[in-house]
């Protein structure tokens, strides 16, 4: 696979001497490198997708959707090869490499369908000989920026949706891991894209962030990734009033109170705390558990967590390495931070001798709010454990932070459920399940979590414009 990837720009695959190595994060060696796009492609990939959204823009829904189609079946007969490169530059187990793919495949599936159901509204006019509507346009070109712990799925879901809305894209994958959105370009090309609708650049993040949010063709950005980055193209856009979405941060609670059925907490907490070895913005980050069951609850948790096996993705594992030195600098200063405020490591607590990039699965325990480990999002198998007695407790610890974008609790009492579903400021909850992840799922965050929904029954509207007509007539 040691071969030089080009850059996606109006059809052709450009190729540049100027590359960036890309490793895989179980053993760090060098799996191949990428092409680095300079201002001027870059500049061109804007030029190109706009000049192509001028036909793209007045495509019918059905032919859209029809390619869409093609997209789809070629992506899930892409299964094996695509899960393969998923794990080769993200580490994550093949398993949930394979899982990436059907849900990453259903976001096309759906946004096909979805663009056949796009409408206007005629309103009751107030006037004779006059008439009131509105029609839906599509937006223009859209920059899509992707990170790297869902190389396939966070590509899918924004790009289908912009491009059955009728949108022209410039997609900028994560530096880390482009090879998936690469193999996603030649299949879109395959599936009959005209040239120009789908550009793919990598290189310089901050050049390339640069030059496509000031640039004016440039109608709508919607991103992906950390909260400092999306509050930066949120200042650079508003130069030009940029459309913009963003889904950055989270925080999760992960709650049981002492009701809950235990066995199926513990296995929805390890589903959504070991995904991606936690590196999902939706991972369980801290976890309350109800006095009368803390002892016992944390008992059976380091049990199911021994059980873990960590390693290699490509060898059954269950929990792979972290994405980089970075991901591992920062959960030992969020531990360092924790233990210097009173706080105990139950298990864990160091690197793992797997490799450079492995970490043991950790319980914190003896937390308090002043630590990083409570307030930040930790992206790691890291898991600070806080005790509650009451309901109105709870729900006062786990809104104490900047960040609202999922929350996970487990409960069988019914009257509880209510309260906790209005009073939770989240804008996703899993209840009695780790799982939350659909093309159902307006999937976004409240607070600094972000803007804007994706995916869902309206999953094109962050695409489109609205564009009001009041006509009057005389015969
Ligand atoms: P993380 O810290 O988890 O890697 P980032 O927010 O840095 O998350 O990365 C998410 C995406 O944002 C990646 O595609 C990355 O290349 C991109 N990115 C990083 N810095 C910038 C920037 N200054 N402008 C535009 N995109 C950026």
């Amino acid at each position: 696979m040691n071969k030089n990837f080009g850059l996606l720009v109006n059809g052709k695959w450009l190729k540049n001497k100027k590359t960036i190595d890309i490793f895989n994060p179980f053993d760090g060696k060098k799996i191949s490198e990428v092409s680095s796009a300079d201002s001027n492609q870059i500049k061109d990939s804007i030029k190109f997708a706009h000049s192509a959204f001028q036909s793209w823009s007045k495509t019918s829904a059905k032919f859209r959707s029809e390619i869409l189609k093609k997209l789809f079946k070629l992506t899930i007969e892409s299964k094996d090869s695509l899960s393969e490169i998923i794990t080769l530059e993200s580490g994550k187990p093949l398993e949930e490499s394979k899982a990436e793919v059907e849900y990453g495949a259903s976001f096309i599936e759906w946004a096909a369908e979805q663009a056949l159901r796009s409408e206007g509204k005629l309103l009751e006019s107030p006037e004779n000989n006059k008439k009131m509507f509105y029609i839906k346009r599509p937006v223009g070109v859209v920059v899509a920026i992707t990170p790297w712990n869902f190389p396939l799925a966070m590509v899918t879901r924004k790009v289908s949706a912009a491009l059955a809305a009728g949108c022209t894209v410039i997609l900028k994958p994560s530096e880390l891991t482009p090879l998936t959105a690469l193999k996603f370009g030649e299949l879109a090309v395959k599936a009959g894209l005209p040239n120009g609708v789908l550009n793919i650049i990598n290189g310089n993040p901050k050049l390339i962030g640069e030059l496509l949010t000031k640039n004016s063709l440039v109608k709508k950005i919607t991103f992906t990734g950390s909260t400092k980055i999306g509050k930066l193209l949120m200042k650079d856009s508003s130069s030009t009033v940029k459309n913009i979405s963003l889904e950055l941060g989270g925080n999760a609670p992960f709650v049981v109170f002492a009701d809950a059925d235990i066995s199926n907490a513990i296995e929805g907490f390890i589903a959504a705390k070991f995904r991606n070895a936690g590196q999902t913005c939706i991972s369980a980050n801290r976890l309350f558990v109800e006095e009368k069951i803390f002892d016992k609850f944390l008992k059976k948790l380091v049990v199911r967590i021994k059980k873990l096996k960590i390693g290699n993705g490509f060898e059954k594992s269950d929990v792979g390495p972290l994405i980089s030195e970075k991901a591992i600098k920062k959960i030992k200063n969020h531990i360092d931070d924790a233990l210097s405020k009173g706080g105990e490591i139950l298990i864990g607590g160091k690197k793992s001798k797997i490799g450079k990039l492995f970490f043991e699965p950790t319980i914190v325990t003896n937390i308090n709010k002043s630590m990083k480990i409570f307030s930040n999002e930790n992206f790691g198998p890291i898991i600070p454990v806080i005790k509650f007695k009451s309901d109105d407790e709870l729900i006062q610890l786990a809104n104490d932070t900047n960040y609202g974008l999922a929350a996970y609790f487990y409960t069988k009492k019914a009257s509880r459920v209510w309260k906790i579903i209005e009073n939770l400021e989240y804008g996703m909850l899993g209840i009695n399940s780790g799982k939350i992840s659909s093309y159902l799922n307006p999937f976004g965050g409240l607070k600094e979590s972000g803007v804007g929904r994706e995916g869902s029954i309206q999953c094109l509207e962050p695409f489109l414009e609205t564009k009001f007509v009041s006509w009057s007539y005389d015969d």
